[in-house]
């Protein structure tokens, strides 16, 4: 979990936070039709795991599911209970448990079971048992990974335990994940679905064929519309970023803006130091403008001197090292800025601001991590929705 916090819109206070995530309801509903039209027959399976990739699982699955995903996907048992427990009744599937995870708890909600180990499908077996009631189930087979997922090793055994258990276990589902979809060059995909569709077989022979197949991430489901099959299962696209920055935006519409509120304005004069260690000095005198943001939000210290942040339309670098709470721009001797005006860090680009993408260049690291690394103060809040 995260430590954003969730506003609630119709909360009490009129006052908007200081700090905001915003989040688009509408974006996401492009996104997902995005998604769909290059699924074709398929369906969509929205993943909303690490809180909706920090943009709130709940609101994020309500608007997919509305623009026309089927199914959700998390990792933890958890995050699929906390669905139901906010009345989310679409199918959900997760895929990730450490010994002692409450299958239980899962079978009687309704939230199917992906399973990498025999001893995962001997602990839903005997969960099912306990609840009185069969569990869905999907196997997840490793295909080249080699991290989460059944291990080619120990497929006979699980196969059979599966076939024995089907009594408890409704066999629902054969699913994998893709090492490199992002790189259509790389051969490890073909790879990749030979040896799926190797293992799907070897269901059918062992009496446990899946009746659905799902095997595309967001960058399968916009490069190869072969890898469809019955399902696919977008997690960052959903959120309107890139999964293949290099090979276009694929009309996706990021659906996270990061924004503050400038705080306060002030002179400083030409060779004046600004923020801890002086790491900025003024060239010229100008003025600066303080914004309530900072690494403790996710604003990361690592880019310090190497960022802008867009005011009314225009773009300022921002100066100094970044701090806990805070940053400092350098709006200029006749920078159009006024206090309480609102400074856009990342987003859709609407008010002339970078992109997550540009973070994560900046940053060397990948799109998905800017969005979920926003945290702190930062509060959530909603635009657009059937709410
Ligand atoms: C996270 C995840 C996805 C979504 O991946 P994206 O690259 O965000 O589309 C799909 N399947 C599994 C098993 C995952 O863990």
């Amino acid at each position: 979990m995260t430590a954003v916090s969730t506003a609630t819109p119709t909360a009490g206070t009129t006052a908007r936070p200081q700090a905001e995530a915003v989040i688009d309801l509408d974006s996401v509903a492009h996104n997902v039709r995005v998604l769909a039209a290059r699924a074709g027959a398929a369906g969509v399976m929205a993943v909303v795991k690490a809180d909706g990739y920090n943009h709130g699982a709940v609101p994020v699955a309500r608007a997919a599911l509305e623009a026309g995903a089927t199914e959700l996907g998390v990792a933890t048992v958890r995050e699929g209970l906390a669905l139901r427990a906010a009345g989310v009744d679409a199918p959900v599937l997760c895929w990730l448990h450490a010994p002692g995870a409450d299958f239980r708890a899962a079978i009687e909600a309704g939230v199917e079971i992906g399973v990498s180990t025999p001893r995962q499908i001997a602990a839903v077996a005997e969960a099912a048992r306990t609840a009185g009631r069969r569990a869905t189930v999907s196997v997840k087979f490793d295909t080249g990974m080699n991290r989460g997922g059944l291990a080619p090793d120990v497929v006979d055994e699980a196969l059979d335990l599966l076939a024995h258990e089907r009594g408890v276990l409704d066999v629902r589902g054969a699913f994998s994940h893709l090492v490199a979809a992002d790189d259509p060059e790389d051969p490890v995909t073909d790879l990749q679905k030979r040896r799926f569709d190797a293992a799907v077989d070897a269901m059918t022979r062992a009496g446990v064929a899946p009746r659905v197949r799902h095997l595309a991430n967001s960058a399968a489901t916009l490069l190869r519309p072969d890898l469809a099959y019955d399902l696919v299962r977008p997690g960052i696209a959903v959120y309107g970023l890139s999964p293949a920055p290099d090979l276009g935006s694929f009309d996706l519409r990021p659906v996270m803006t990061l924004r503050a509120t400038v705080v306060l304005l002030k002179n400083v004069p030409a060779g004046g130091g600004v923020g801890y260690g002086h790491q900025w000095i003024a060239p010229r005198d100008t003025v600066v403008a303080l914004v309530p943001l900072g690494y403790a939000d996710g604003v990361v210290r690592g880019l310090t001197g190497r960022y802008e942040v867009a005011v009314r339309g225009r773009r300022h670098p921002a100066v100094g090292r970044v701090s806990m709470d805070q940053v400092v721009i350098d709006v200029g001797p006749d920078g159009d800025v006024e206090v309480g005006d609102d400074a856009y860090f990342f987003g859709p680009g609407d008010h002339d601001e970078p992109s997550a993408q540009d973070w994560a260049e900046l940053l060397d690291t990948i799109n998905y991590e800017v969005v979920t690394g926003v945290r702190g103060r930062v509060e959530r809040t909603y635009r657009g929705g059937a709410a």
